[in-house]
């Protein structure tokens, strides 16, 4: 039986449920062509497990409770979730000291800011600390431009489990958490302090699992699912792994999770899945980013565990196509996945080689060789796949357009695709392609947060009608 391990989550000498801290995963937006998908909040989750070893630690899922409370907040532009007077009454019952709000998708950004003001504005006195791949990784920006409506004081940095505790202790103590790595944060005098975060957490099995006892099964339902029409009755994001190793200039992972993938050890695994299954999930969706860049070993250990539990389980987190075998279709096969995510990106080899994404591949015919051949063996072991195409690169012509989607076509129609879902590129918040915009002055008002709108077009929906059945992406960090 796996023990926890004391690093992150030993309990402070009479420092038990010492202050009372609200976790919330805001409302989300989606465009009216989008799935309104809601994911697992597994990083708020985890910090909510170490946080309950010291205090009061109460979850508000805005997003999930309020899934079909939805109003239309611009033309074809829907806010959904519970309204921010709801979570201020949850706030009145609990009595927080601290409020941590979770903002991984920039283009929440906005309904999570409206939130945080909706607070500073009903609870003065209440600490706000946010954490997620956008907020961390534009941390200085945000808080720069919150410099007149201070709602947020703090904000953690990447992988938070390390330092949330001392800034808490810090908190409590009421001090300045200079001493404390990996958070950005206002001083008294509206001087903003950016503490770099120092290291990962370099094994996994030191963090407890995340607190999924927090979240009621019965709230989340097959319908907030992005990735085609679930198994179970309902369904559970899971991480096995954190970081990837190849740094596609469009994504966060590497920068935010780092290029080194760690992973649970085989008895945390097997602790976790039959953890989610004995509170009653019935699906589990794994959404590790780069499953085929863990060692095979890892692999197999986590396909048996999926395989024993007896439940239902795909991959959303993408296969890398370059690293598909027949071996490891075999073992998804054998250990009962029954669909799995092809980021496809682009058609042209050259334009992914910029981005750093399949070098492996030298020229655009062995791409659509190498597609061929993944998706035959995927149909052959009855394996579902869906797929994503990447608009908007920088120096893309009207012609590279027609070819994305003449690859949607080629994937649906040809291979057997459930469907092809677009998205444009975006200079996300971290990524290194906001870095070169950044470098190469091309448009530097497009990076600057000041000039973003409000909320960012990030979804506009660019799928042609007849592939509007293809399940609907909506990650900042597309695999
Ligand atoms: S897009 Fe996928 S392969 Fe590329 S860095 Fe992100 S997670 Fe890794």
């Amino acid at each position: 039986m796996w023990r926890r391990p004391l690093s992150l989550v030993e309990s402070r000498e009479g420092g038990n449920n010492s202050m009372r801290i609200l976790l919330v995963r805001p409302a989300q937006i989606r465009w009216r062509e989008e799935a309104r998908r809601v994911g697992t909040p597994t990083g708020l989750l985890s910090i909510a497990s170490v946080l309950q070893k010291y205090h009061d630690v109460e979850f508000v899922d805005a997003a999930a409770e309020g899934y079909r409370i939805e109003s239309e907040v611009k033309p074809d532009l829907f806010r959904f979730g519970l309204p921010d007077a709801e979570v201020l009454a949850r706030l009145d019952s609990f009595k927080p000291d601290v409020v941590g709000v979770t903002d991984s998708f920039t283009a929440y950004w906005g309904t999570t800011y409206d939130l945080l003001k909706s607070i500073r504005r009903h609870a003065p006195h209440v600490v706000t600390i946010a954490g997620g791949h956008h907020v961390s990784e534009a941390a200085e920006d945000i808080l720069r431009l919150d410099s007149e409506t201070r709602c947020l004081d703090i904000i953690v940095l990447k992988e938070g489990e390390a330092s949330i505790v001392p800034l808490m202790r810090s908190i409590e103590e009421r001090r300045a958490p200079v001493d404390v790595p990996g958070i950005a944060w206002r001083g008294p005098g509206g001087e903003i302090h950016v503490q770099p975060f120092r290291t990962w957490i370099p094994n996994l099995d030191d963090i407890p699992d995340p607190a999924w006892h927090l979240m009621r099964t019965s709230v989340y339902c097959k319908e907030m699912s992005h990735h085609g029409p679930p198994r179970g009755s309902n369904f559970l994001d899971m991480l096995f792994s954190r970081g990837c190793p190849t740094g596609c200039h469009y994504c966060t992972s590497t920068s935010y999770w780092g290029k080194r993938v760690r992973y649970f050890s085989e008895e945390r695994v097997r602790h976790q899945v039959e953890t989610v299954r004995a509170l009653g999930w019935k699906e589990i969706v794994v959404e590790d980013d780069n499953f085929l860049a863990l060692p095979r070993h890892v692999q197999r250990y986590i396909c048996r565990a999926l395989k024993d539990s007896g439940l239902h389980w795909c991959n959303d987190g993408g296969l890398y196509l370059p690293l598909v075998t027949e071996a490891s279709v075999e073992m998804l096969a054998e250990s009962g996945c029954y669909r799995v995510f092809l980021p496809l990106e682009h058609p042209r080899v050259g334009v992914m080689h910029r981005n750093h994404k399949y070098l492996q591949i030298p020229n655009d015919a062995a791409f659509r060789t190498l597609i061929r051949r993944v998706t035959r063996m995927l149909r052959s072991a009855g394996i579902e796949f869906y797929c994503s195409v990447m608009v908007g690169f920088e120096g893309e012509t009207c012609e590279a357009l027609c070819d994305a989607v003449a690859l949607a076509e080629f994937v649906n129609d040809e291979c057997g695709a459930m469907g092809t879902a677009f998205h444009w590129v975006q200079q996300f918040p971290g990524t290194q392609l906001a870095g070169n915009f950044k470098l190469w002055q091309i448009s530097p008002e497009m990076y600057s947060l000041s000039k973003m709108p409000s909320r960012w077009d990030v979804f506009s929906s660019l799928v042609p009608a007849r592939l509007r059945h293809a399940p609907s992406h909506q990650h900042s960090r597309p695999t």
